[in-house]
């Protein structure tokens, strides 16, 4: 594999959302990158139900080989079917075919000027100097890539950065073990809509969804539970009295599988010629477990700072603390505030959710903290909860 006997700017590590996007802006700002992919085919395995927001932000069209259906908002169902409809600018957007669209960004990446190189697994960093040799597994031989700056996109299970002193491993139940079918004949309540079910008996410390997806709807959930697996509550979820009306002619066509880490951003995100981007970082939604968009975006920033760094000749923990500052500003809150409510949901038992649904009302089109709080101080059983954010 010649791409794996050259040294590099940057090598990317990861060809998810996260890995394709450093690479494409990375290459975009002229360093010489490279993208590593252990998977034989980017996009593969898919362990997603491949809702993302809208994808202008990127500049990134909507094409039509990757689209599976728009989204126009969701409905959120307590564990006694108290339904709350949300319709707003942050609810809408696409569920894509993950295998052809992460492709298609590694595409994007390597149009951009990067390289790539499939089946290729880093087993490690060495350091030598100011610069990092990445040792690469390809067809049973070991290959050492030296580059300048590693990104480490390496998802959920992400280990290349902890080579670099940064703390990327996630404890068990700080993941979310999901389980998913792709289904056929799924009859949804709205074609255009999510949803979501929460309750402890159904997805303990997470929610189930139906998501649709043009001809197939993906149908999973994911929990944080040492009782049950995953795959266990999934098949209850099918004969749940909400949804199994509307499953009874469902069938699989794809099951999936997959952890989505919920605990927040990890400690730090870069050290000397290192960076850490999307899962592998903690970049993902603590309450949804929506990661796509923020990988995507973290991903760009660290691959923007890595060009700039190799311009400046300087790739110093202290330059590249800047990727922190950058991705931080724009996503922190975010993630710490879906932490904080996380966390709130978690504590409540079944009858209180109702009550809360109760009270949110069956139409939410904006999410008015001044408004909720109103609502909720009348609540007495709920207000516990609240009272933080008083
Ligand atoms: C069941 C499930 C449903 C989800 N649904 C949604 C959803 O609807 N919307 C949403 O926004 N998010 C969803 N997510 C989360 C989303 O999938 C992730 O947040 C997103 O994929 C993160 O992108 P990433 O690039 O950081 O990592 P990944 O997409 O995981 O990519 C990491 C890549 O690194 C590769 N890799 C790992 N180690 C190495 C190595 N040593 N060498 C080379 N390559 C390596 C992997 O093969 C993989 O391709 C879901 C997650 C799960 C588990």
């Amino acid at each position: 594999m010649k791409e794996l006997k050259e040294s590099y700017d940057v090598v990317v590590v990861g060809a998810g959302p996260g890995g394709s996007c450093a690479a494409y802006s990375s290459a975009k700002k002229g360093a010489k990158t490279l993208l590593i992919e252990k998977s034989q085919e980017i996009g593969e395995p898919v362990r997603c139900a491949e809702a993302i927001p809208f994808l202008e932000d990127f500049g990134i069209e909507p094409k039509e080989e990757f689209i599976r259906n728009k989204i126009v908002g969701g409905y959120l169902f307590s564990p006694s079917g108290y339904r709350i409809e949300i319709r707003q600018d942050k609810a809408q957007g696409y569920v894509v075919e993950r295998k052809i669209f992460d492709k298609y960004l590694a595409i994007r990446a390597v149009k951009a000027g990067a390289k790539c190189s499939i089946k290729s697994t880093a087993l490690r960093l060495e350091r030598d100097g100011d610069e990092w040799i990445v040792v690469v597994e390809y067809l049973g031989d070991e290959y050492e890539v030296r580059s300048k700056i590693v990104i480490a996109a390496d998802g959920v299970e992400s280990n290349i950065a902890e080579y670099a002193g940064l703390k990327c491993k996630k404890k068990p139940l700080e993941v979310c073990s999901c389980a998913e079918f792709e289904m056929v004949n799924v009859k949804f309540i709205n074609n255009e809509m999510m949803e979501f079910y929460f309750g402890n008996d159904i997805a303990p410390k997470g929610y189930a969804w139906i998501f649709p997806k043009g001809e197939t709807a993906n149908v999973g959930l994911g929990v944080r539970d040492k009782k049950k697996k995953a795959i266990d509550y999934l098949y209850e979820f099918l004969e749940y009295n909400l949804v199994k009306d509307r499953l009874d002619k469902a069938t699989p066509i794809e099951f999936k599988v997959g952890g989505a880490p919920v605990s927040g951003p990890i400690e730090k995100t870069y050290t000397d010629g290192v960076l850490v981007v999307g899962d592998a970082a903690g970049q993902i939604s603590p309450l949804t477990g929506g990661g796509i968009y923020l990988a995507m975006d973290c991903g760009f920033i660290a691959g923007e700072v890595a060009g700039e760094a190799i311009k400046n000749k300087n790739w110093s923990e202290e330059y590249l603390k800047v990727y922190e500052d950058r991705w931080k500003e724009r996503h922190y809150n975010y993630l710490i505030s879906h932490l904080k409510y996380r966390k709130i949901l978690e504590k409540m038992d079944d009858e209180e959710l109702d009550e809360l649904a109760k009270t949110l009302g069956e139409k939410l089109d904006d999410i008015d903290l001044k408004k909720f709080i109103k609502k909720i101080i009348v609540k007495p059983k709920l207000l516990k909860y609240f009272k933080d954010l008083i």
